[in-house]
């Protein structure tokens, strides 16, 4: 790395002017991205003003209509912050999906907006709730609608001698509904393959004001225009969202890279428009029946009476006969009896298949599975061995879900690699 000046800004007006002083200078945050371009050379500053005791760019404040995030403010600040919670949830799940708690601790909202990467992960989240920009130069502060600011992979309005102060954002409304989907190659220190960000009015099942946000698909986060306007003013059912989904990949230009291929960015923001926009529609489905089920059963009981790894359930011909034998799989005779009787047995028969070279790594390609009522599709990974595996994809009953998805008695699951990716 080459030699520079390290000078410390007290607060935004005074890094504006050491800017404006040394036109070879950056600023420095929280330094997660901007070491890493230092280090490769990209980067080569006469100096480097650090903005992180500028205590003016970190409050978070609800302002009426509008919520304040200072640009300081890390992304374990806004994913923890209360306030954050409440006004402008979107944004806290978008920031807890930032690289690991080191990065979270050290990242800033500032700087994931001045990076300005297609494949940042705030930015879904602010294009999705039509938030502003608020950035100070010598001539004062202004305000630029986030779709205006951002022009290109790393290209943006700010201006050179211009700091980023903050952003502000329409708090959220009564039957406002929000969602995040990150698809990366691992679940942590993982940077967006594609991610979609959801955030809509939701009226006796009718959506309205619906956005919907792409990162990672175009040279900059683009909105779904064809899909919101398919959803405007319509009766939101899962039937509906299965159909309209595709038009998601209309709005995106994705490149192939390390990451992932074109025609797999194209199928996952298909994927993830349509997780998105139903975690958004049916939150407590994917989230609070699971809970509450984990809550009565209990973890340890639960790990109790899975089917542990790569462990096939009978056949139809050994479940005919199978009268006593029970394993940690319960036998599919048994709770055939528990259905039929009627009662509400603690489990669900799936089917499974398993193609390509993912058959290689389970027991048996083709299985049938008794698993414990309130299992995801994240559980079955975990029960037949795929959970370390970097892209598993499910289709449940012919539709691709995701690992949150709760299964139910009689799915039909296949599970593969996605087409060109990963
Ligand atoms: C291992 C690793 C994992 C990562 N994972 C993710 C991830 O999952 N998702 C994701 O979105 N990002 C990820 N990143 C990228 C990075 O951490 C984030 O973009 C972070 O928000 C950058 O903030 P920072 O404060 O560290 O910025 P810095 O590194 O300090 O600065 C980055 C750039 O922004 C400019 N800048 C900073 N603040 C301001 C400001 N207030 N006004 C104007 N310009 C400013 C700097 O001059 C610099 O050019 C990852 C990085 C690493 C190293």
């Amino acid at each position: 790395m080459d030699t520079f000046r390290a000078l410390s800004a007290r607060c935004a007006r005074e890094a504006v002017e050491m800017l404006a002083a040394e036109p070879g200078a950056v600023l420095a945050a929280g330094c997660t991205d901007l070491l890493v371009r230092m280090k490769d050379g990209k980067v080569r500053p006469s100096a480097v003003i650090s903005i992180d005791r500028a205590a003016d760019m970190w409050p978070i404040e609800d302002t009426g209509r509008t919520l304040w995030v200072g640009a300081g403010c890390t992304h374990a600040d806004i994913s923890r912050s209360p306030l954050v919670a409440e006004k402008a949830p979107l944004l806290a799940a978008a920031s807890a999906a930032v690289g690991s708690p080191q990065i979270r601790n050290r990242g800033t909202l500032g700087g994931n907006i001045a990076t300005a990467s297609p494949a940042g992960d705030t930015i879904p989240a602010l294009v999705a709730m039509d938030a502003r920009i608020v950035v100070e130069g010598l001539a004062g502060q202004r305000a630029i609608e986030v779709g205006q600011f951002f022009l290109g992979p790393g290209k943006s309005a700010l201006g050179s001698s211009e700091v980023i102060v903050g952003v502000e954002i329409p708090c959220d409304e009564p039957g406002d509904v929000w969602a995040f989907r990150k698809l990366g190659g691992r679940r942590a220190m993982s940077i967006a393959i594609a991610s979609v960000a959801v955030h809509a009015h939701l009226e006796r099942g009718v959506l309205s004001r619906v956005a919907v946000a792409l990162g990672s698909v175009a040279p900059v986060v683009v909105r779904a225009r064809m899909l919101e306007a398919a959803l405007e003013g319509r009766r939101v059912t899962a039937e509906l969202l299965a159909e309209v989904c595709p038009l998601a990949q209309e709005a995106a230009s994705p490149i192939t890279d390390i990451r992932g291929s074109r025609e797999y960015r194209l199928a996952m923001v298909e994927a993830l428009a349509y997780q998105a926009l139903y975690a958004a529609v049916w939150p407590d489905e994917v989230s609070e029946p699971r809970a509450k089920w984990e809550a009565q059963a209990g973890e340890a009981q639960r790990e109790h009476e899975c089917c542990r790894h790569g462990r096939p359930g009978p056949s139809p011909a050994e479940a005919s006969d199978a009268d006593g034998a029970r394993g940690p799989c319960q036998s599919a005779s048994e709770s055939q009896k528990a259905e039929t009787l009627g009662g509400d047995s603690d489990s669900i028969r799936v089917h499974v298949v398993v193609f390509g070279e993912l058959a290689c790594r389970v027991e048996k390609a083709d299985m049938t599975l008794d698993l414990p009522r309130g299992s995801t599709v994240a559980d079955l990974y975990r029960h037949i061995g795929l959970a370390d595996s970097s892209y598993v994809m499910a289709l449940v009953n012919h539709r691709r879900e995701f690992d949150d998805k709760l299964l139910s008695d009689g799915d039909e699951i296949a599970l593969m690699h996605p087409v060109g990716g990963g």
